[in-house]
């Protein structure tokens, strides 16, 4: 290494640099360093290594000597609040994107402690890695019925044994102060029952979508949160997301005018007939409330009001083993007070679609994809006169499952109602119980008028 890459590696605390010209060097660390002490630093560093610069400001290493550098405080403000974040020093023009405020993460003692109940695909693939990314919350302990499973898994994320439960033994979480809230993942047709018992437990509670198989139970559960004065929440993740917020933002602000229409697909070709995804007291019905709900939710969201009419139609493949049960297809239009008419589809059956489309006054808002974990795309088409101003927005992602529980943490640590409570899972709910109405029925179904906006959400997150 000659003498110039030891010093940067030195420097960035990043071995990356191996082969660095002056002049880039002095491009990389071109903020107010590359002067002064630095500059006669880089001089000396240009010079062959002999024996005198191995004196009292070098320490040896096996691969040669390395050069003492004087201390430097980075150019940051830190704010004596634990609150506020470092504000480290400016690196890119005030014109360009920003990396966004540094993260002020909570000390450990205290975040938030989970106990993840169901270890499936969302929760070894997504919700445990999401912990890294989390400021407010922590995985504290696990509820499975596999104990060589819930074993590896403690062992990989620092998980006590003895915060490690069956089913059987759900009920002594009452007992494990780390835990102050549970998120269900279990098959939809579970969570009623044990969001009820976990509240009873004394645990606030972060359900998965779809909060319940029916309406009566979504208010049952409810009701055992505020009985036992525990908070509850739906883990809507889009709601809490960059993209699909944005969208919101646009709409609400009229920025291309009134809203005229939306079409919104959701639909994979799912497969696994054995899977409890196509058992109907597991999953409350098929691809409806799994998939097609986050284009029914969404809408809601941007729109921020609620549909007053639905008519649907379902489709399954005769004789596929996978629709004995459940439906495969469902297309549904819904009505909104502001005269806005929505055209959703979802499927089991055919390959991944996941986008949505807003139609205003003077320009549309595209999402495509608009559902999936990572990787979203949000387009905007403006009328300009004799153009149509077409802009791709790059937002950065950010963990759907992250922001999502350091809100629910937030929510629990300064005793603020979720965005997302149960009543915004049972409108969802009631709105599907509708959508399977009309199609039975072959006829339109009317749904009770809400005047308010955001009817069922709780103050907007903070972040
Ligand atoms: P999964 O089948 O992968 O995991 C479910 C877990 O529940 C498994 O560990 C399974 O062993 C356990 N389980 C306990 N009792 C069971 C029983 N009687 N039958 C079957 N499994 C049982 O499912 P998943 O994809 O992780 O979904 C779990 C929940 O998360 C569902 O409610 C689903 O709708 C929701 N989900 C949400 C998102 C999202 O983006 N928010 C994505 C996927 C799934």
């Amino acid at each position: 290494m000659k003498p110039i890459d030891r010093f940067v590696t030195n420097l960035l605390g990043n071995p990356v640099v191996s082969t660095l010209s002056r002049q880039d060097f002095l491009q990389l660390t071109g903020r107010g360093l590359a002067v002064g002490a630095l500059g006669t630093a880089l001089a000396s560093c240009d010079k062959k290594p002999d024996a005198s610069s191995t004196s009292a400001s070098t320490a040896s290493t096996p691969s040669g000597p390395v050069p003492k550098l004087p201390a430097t405080s980075p150019p940051a403000e830190v704010p004596a609040d634990s609150t506020k974040p470092i504000e480290l020093e400016q690196i890119k023009a005030k014109t360009e994107q920003q990396e966004g405020p540094t993260p002020t993460p909570l000390a450990e003692d205290q975040r938030v402690g989970y106990a993840l109940v169901g270890l499936g695909h969302l929760t070894l693939n997504q919700i445990l890695p999401a912990f890294g990314g989390c400021t407010k919350s922590k995985v504290v302990a696990l509820v499975s019925g596999s104990p060589e499973k819930m074993q590896k898994v403690a062992a990989q994320y620092g998980i006590k044994e003895s915060s490690c439960y069956s089913y059987a033994d759900y009920d002594k979480l009452k007992d494990n102060k780390e835990v102050q809230a549970i998120y269900i993942v279990l098959p939809n047709g579970m969570h009623a029952e044990y969001t009820i018992r976990g509240a009873q437990a004394g645990k606030h509670i972060l359900c998965e979508k779809p909060m319940a198989n029916s309406a009566q139970e979504c208010q049952a559960m409810i009701d055992a949160c505020k009985k036992a004065n525990r908070k509850l929440m739906i883990a809507y993740r889009i709601q809490y997301e960059p993209h699909n917020k944005m969208v919101r933002e646009m709409i609400q602000t009229e920025k291309f005018g009134k809203v005229k229409s939306i079409i919104a697909n959701n639909g994979q070709n799912s497969d696994n007939p054995k899977h409890w995804r196509f058992n109907k007291a597991l999953a409350g019905g098929g691809s409806l409330p799994d998939v097609g709900l986050y284009c029914l939710n969404t809408i809601r969201f941007v729109l921020a009001e609620e549909p007053t009419e639905v008519m649907a139609y379902i489709h399954s493949t005769p004789n596929d083993p996978r629709f004995k049960e459940v439906e495969e297809q469902v297309n549904w239009l819904m009505k909104f007070p502001s005269g806005v008419q929505a055209s959703c589809a979802t499927s089991y059956g055919h390959h991944d679609e996941k986008s949505y489309r807003v139609l205003a006054d003077t320009g549309w808002i595209k999402m495509d994809p608009a559902f999936p974990y990572t990787g979203l795309q949000l387009e905007t088409s403006q009328a300009q006169g004799e153009e149509n101003q077409i802009i791709q927005h790059k937002i950065a992602d950010k963990d759907h499952f992250a922001t999502e529980m350091d809100h629910f943490s937030e929510c629990i640590l300064d005793n603020k109602i979720p965005f997302t409570p149960g009543e915004e899972g049972l409108q969802d709910q009631k709105i599907m119980e509708a959508i399977y109405q009309s199609a039975r029925e072959g006829k339109p179904v009317k749904l009770p008028p809400v005047a308010k906006k955001d009817a069922f959400r709780g103050p907007k997150p903070t972040v």
